[in-house]
Parts: structure tokens; C-alpha cells; sequence
């Protein structure tokens, strides 16, 4: 089990009652938050400068309580079955594939890249990667450790959510097919979208807790891990084949606080770092 901090991926933000420094990681959140979501999320943000400060003041508690874990669903929930890469060049074309992923070492948002397209090429872009999101489904398989890890929050009384940038009705049919729910469950037509913060910061809002109180577990740098850390959450990136161990991913602007190989390890690492108590 490689258990994270390692010198590779130290906490970045980590809250006060963890942090030696005390780094005002939620003032960047505030500053990171589209100005229509502000309304949405002042209560968590206040009530966050709150219990700041009350942790500030208290050295007796050196586990943060963790309320919940928030997954992110390819990848991570279930087994890689959609080719990114293949999605990636059907779309943009060979030469723009290549020209945006040069400038973009941690992974190419193809939503972003396709936003600003015409209707009708944006339309073409949509129906091609619903095509490969098709493909995917059909493959579609629980990653070994999930139900397990599920089992073992349920019984912690830890709430479980999702934040996906597949489809809604994909998120359908992983309930359905294999009996496990989180809630709540976002998808792509929440928007603004991961790797924007506003779908972590909602399921905080909507379970009652502090973005501090949560873990994000993803297998991507720039959407799961970079949502997490901008929300004010714990991150944890799970990196099957060693991935991220890359150098060219040595200075991305958000790193996790955990990383792990497989989700059998998720939870020890939550029992050594964090207060699982109900
Ligand atoms: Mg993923």
C-alpha cells in the first residue's frame, strides 16, 4: 500500500487542525467560485470560517471527523471502459488532438475545448461522444474494492456521493446494475461541471457539512482532484499504473492529499487520517 504524504504529493491545503501553517485555503475558494454560485454556498463558507476558527483554537482534536466521501464514477467506481484517447482524436482531428494535448500535460477537457464550438459542430461533438460513452456502458464493470469500501462507510454512517462528467442516465445504469446508490449523484448536466468546485460545494450544502469534513476520491488530476482542493476538501487520486508518477506532472497547480493504487486501500488510509466515529 503506498499511503500518501509523500514527498511527491504533500498536502497542499491541508484545514487548520491539520496544517502547521494556516494557509486561508477557503478565501481561495471563495475567490474561485463563479460569482452566480455565491449566494448557493455563503451559509457552508461562513459556517467554514467558523469552525476555522474554532479548530484554531483547539489542539485537542487531531482528526478531522470525516461526514462523507465523494467519488468520481469512470475510473474510479468502475473500470476504465471508455478510450479517452480515441473519444479525443474523433472529435478534435488527429493535428488539434495533438496541438491541444501538448498544452495541456495533465489531460485535455474535451467540454471545455468544444464549448465555444458552432451549434452544428458542437452538435456533431456531442452525438460522437455519446457514441464512445455508449461503448463504454455496455462494458460497464464495479472497479474490486467498491462494493467492499461502500460496505465498510455504511457502517461508519459516512455519506457516500458522486460527481461524474458522464451522462445522467450512465449514472442510471450504475445504480441500477449494480445495486449501490450515492447521493446525491451529479452529472454533466449540473453545471457548471467538475473540475469546477460548485457540484462538491452543492453535495456539502445538501448534507448539511463542511467542504473540510470531505474527502474527493477520483482518478483524475484535473477534474476530481483539482474540484476537490478548490471546494476545500480532501482530495484522494487513485492512479492504478502509476500514471502520475510522471515528472510532467510534477508542478500541476493541484495535488492530492492522498494517492493510492486501488480502492482497497481507501479505506485504511481514511482510518489512520480522519475521525470515523458516527
Ligand atoms: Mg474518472
Amino acid at each position: 500500500m503506498r499511503c500518501l504524504p509523500t514527498k511527491q504529493f504533500q498536502p497542499q491545503s491541508l484545514p487548520p487542525s491539520l496544517s502547521t501553517t494556516n494557509t486561508p485555503h477557503f478565501t481561495t475558494a471563495t475567490n474561485l467560485l463563479p460569482s452566480s454560485s455565491m449566494p448557493l454556498f455563503s451559509s457552508i463558507l461562513s459556517k467554514t470560517a467558523t469552525t476555522r476558527s474554532l479548530l484554531m483554537s483547539s489542539s485537542r482534536s487531531p482528526k478531522t471527523r470525516l461526514r462523507g466521501v465523494v467519488f468520481d464514477m469512470d475510473g474510479t467506481l468502475t473500470v476504465p471502459a471508455i478510450d479517452f484517447a480515441a473519444m479525443y482524436r474523433a472529435v478534435l482531428g488527429e493535428h488539434e488532438y495533438n496541438r491541444i494535448k501538448s498544452q495541456n500535460p495533465s489531460g485535455i477537457d474535451i467540454l471545455h475545448e468544444i464549448e465555444n464550438w458552432t451549434p452544428q459542430k458542437q452538435r456533431k461533438a456531442f452525438e460522437t461522444i455519446a457514441d464512445y460513452e455508449r461503448q463504454g456502458l455496455d462494458r460497464l464493470q464495479i472497479m474490486p474494492g467498491a462494493a467492499e469500501l461502500c460496505g465498510l462507510l455504511d457502517s461508519k454512517n459516512i455519506r457516500r456521493g458522486l460527481i461524474t462528467r458522464n451522462v445522467k442516465s450512465a449514472v442510471d445504469l450504475f445504480h441500477e446494475r449494480f445495486g449501490i446508490t450515492f447521493s446525491p449523484a451529479l452529472s454533466r448536466e449540473f453545471r457548471p461541471y467538475k473540475p469546477d468546485p460548485a457540484p462538491l460545494l452543492h453535495i456539502c450544502s445538501v448534507w448539511d457539512v463542511l467542504p473540510n469534513e470531505v474527502i474527493m476520491v477520483g482518478d483524475s488530476l484535473k477534474d476530481d482532484v483539482a474540484c476537490g482542493k478548490r471546494a476545500g476538501a480532501f482530495t484522494c487520486l487513485l492512479d492504478e499504473t502509476g500514471r502520475y508518477d510522471s515528472p510532467k506532472y510534477a508542478d500541476v497547480e493541484h495535488k492530492p492529499d492522498f494517492k493510492v493504487t486501488s480502492l482497497a486501500e481507501v479505506y485504511s488510509i481514511l482510518e489512520v487520517n480522519f475521525d470515523l466515529s458516527p
